[in-house]
């Protein structure tokens, strides 16, 4: 994989380079809530700029439906970015139409273009070889170089990451190349033990990174959502949690390997439930019960890991080397159910091993909680991305810029 730094020096001087990045930033009601994704490309866009490239740089943002949709465009992010570089950047409102093409043609070397939300355009994501093929065409006409930086995206086969490097001498920004490096360090040569909290909401997601990671974490710790598909596959009733029935066979035969593997594969002791979900808006104080993780009364869903299950992983983590940590523990951004995330959080900042947390919403958990960033090892941008490379799996992103 060709890096920026050789991009540098070849000279990028006048040149169109077509940055690639994540910039799916959090918004409540237009406002960025966390701009971590932002600040996590400015080194390859200072870089690029500071040596004469015309940069433009491009990102999805949200799920919108292929079409323009005022709710999701990146004019919030573009207004950020310029910003945080402390210079005027400017934006496209479509994706590679007439204003694309006009603010690229207007850059000045050392200057910055972000055009609209890629998925304003179908091709972007779409599974249809031709179809991506041709918007990676029109996006090519804009540059003359591709620089892939969106780390949390390139587990997705979509036109401008995977076909796009394709048809432009690419290479691989400061991001890429640094999740890179921490993700080779958890997979080769890792430092034991190697302690593993999973939590968050995606369960199917993240139930097969487990299957991968018994033959190489010495811990798991399991919280969030999944943790009641594990409750339940070991008989317990677990109300009305998140559960995904169709995986309790799968669930329970990581329980089994992992006994005869002797991995921990350690679960809730206890846990907090309620009535019913928080209202994430208003904050407003719930009623709220910590219970024995066997004990979960019929009605109620459980929106956190419990205080006795935080000091056990919270001394499960305590002599790691090593240390994975994605999905929140419980509902955090509810303060009634933040707890059990600050505490795996805490647990990391005490560690003297190498931390890496991977996720959006735990890396906006860790930030939002108050925890310093430079407290943990690795804070990395793609929840998807390091969770599919951990899996063994083969990233088209990554992929398309190895070649
Ligand atoms: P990441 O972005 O770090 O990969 P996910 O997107 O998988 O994490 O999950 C984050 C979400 O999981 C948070 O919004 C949080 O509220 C939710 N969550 C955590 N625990 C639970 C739970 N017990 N029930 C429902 N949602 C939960
Ligand atoms: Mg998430």
């Amino acid at each position: 994989m060709k890096t920026i730094d050789e991009l540098l020096t070849e000279g990028v001087e006048g040149r169109r380079v077509f940055v690639r990045a994540d910039l799916n930033v959090p918004l409540a009601d237009g406002v960025i809530t966390d701009d971590g994704r932002i600040r996590a490309v400015l080194p390859t866009v200072k870089a690029l700029a500071g040596a004469g490239a015309k940069v433009i740089v491009a990102s999805h943002l949200g799920r919108p439906k292929g079409a323009p949709d005022p709710a999701f465009s990146l004019l919030p992010a573009a207004e950020r970015l310029g910003e945080l570089l402390g210079a005027p950047v400017a934006f496209a409102q479509d994706t590679v139409g007439p204003a694309a093409h006009e603010a690229v043609d207007g850059l000045e070397p050392g200057q910055v273009a972000v055009i609209e939300n890629l998925r304003f355009n179908a091709g972007e994501t779409s599974k249809d070889d031709t179809e991506r093929g041709e918007f990676a065409d029109r996006l090519a006409a804009l540059a003359d170089v591709y620089v892939g930086d969106g780390f949390g995206a390139v587990h997705r086969k979509h036109a401008s990451v995977y076909d796009l490097p394709k048809r432009l001498p690419h290479y691989a920004g400061y991001l890429i190349a640094t999740e890179v490096g921490v993700l080779k360090k958890l997979t080769e040569d890792v430092s034991r033990p190697y302690v593993v909290a999973l939590g968050g909401s995606k369960v199917s997601d993240k139930l097969a990174v487990i299957d991968q990671l018994l033959g190489k974490a010495d811990r798991i710790l399991i919280g969030g959502g999944m943790a009641f598909t594990f409750l339940k596959a070991k008989g317990y009733e677990v109300g009305t949690s998140l559960l995904q029935e169709d995986q309790i066979p799968a669930v329970t035969e990581y329980m089994a390997r992992a006994e005869k593997q002797g991995v921990e594969l350690v679960l809730p002791v206890d846990v907090v439930v309620a009535p019913g979900f928080p209202d994430l808006k208003t904050k407003a104080p719930t009623e709220h019960t910590a219970v024995a993780a066997d004990q979960m009364p019929e009605g109620q869903l459980g929106l956190d890991i419990g205080p006795k299950t935080g000091e056990l992983y919270a001394a499960k983590l305590a002599d790691a080397e090593t240390v994975f940590w994605n999905g929140p523990m419980g509902v955090f951004e509810h303060p009634d159910y933040a707890e059990g995330t600050k505490a795996v959080a805490q647990a990391l900042v005490d560690s003297n091993g190498f931390t890496v947390v991977g996720g959006g919403d735990s890396a906006a958990a860790v930030r939002t909680l108050g925890f310093d960033e430079n407290a943990f090892g690795h804070i990395s941008t793609g929840g998807g991305a390091s969770l599919e490379y951990l899996e063994g799996k083969t990233l088209p992103g990554l992929a398309a810029l190895e070649d």
